[in-house]
């Protein structure tokens, strides 16, 4: 995912050199190569953490739209979600 394509692939985070694959720190610097290798592996975890968070709340969401909208009187399509219905009986103003 490196946009410039080095021996190693890897730049450092600090001065921007490219770092070789064998060293533990950068050679021009000498910052540490294993924080950002982890700083990324956090931003994976942390965006599938996300992405799983997200497709449980759509699962369910989906799951009690459908239990929700079930009609009685079964029909065929009713792939409309029941918060798009809108109000099936009239609010009582006029009484
Ligand atoms: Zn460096």
């Amino acid at each position: 995912m490196g946009t410039v394509a080095s021996k190693s692939g890897e730049i450092c985070g600090r001065c921007l050199q490219p770092v070789a694959h064998a060293d533990a720190k950068c050679r021009n610097c000498g910052m540490p190569r294993m924080r950002t290798r982890r700083l990324t592996i956090w931003i994976a975890v942390t965006g599938l953490l996300a992405l799983l968070f997200v497709i449980v709340i759509m699962v369910k969401s989906v799951w009690d739209a459908d239990i929700e909208s079930a009609p009685p009187d079964g029909g065929g399509d009713n792939a409309a979600p029941s918060s798009s219905r809108g109000p099936d009986n009239p609010p009582p103003l006029n009484k």
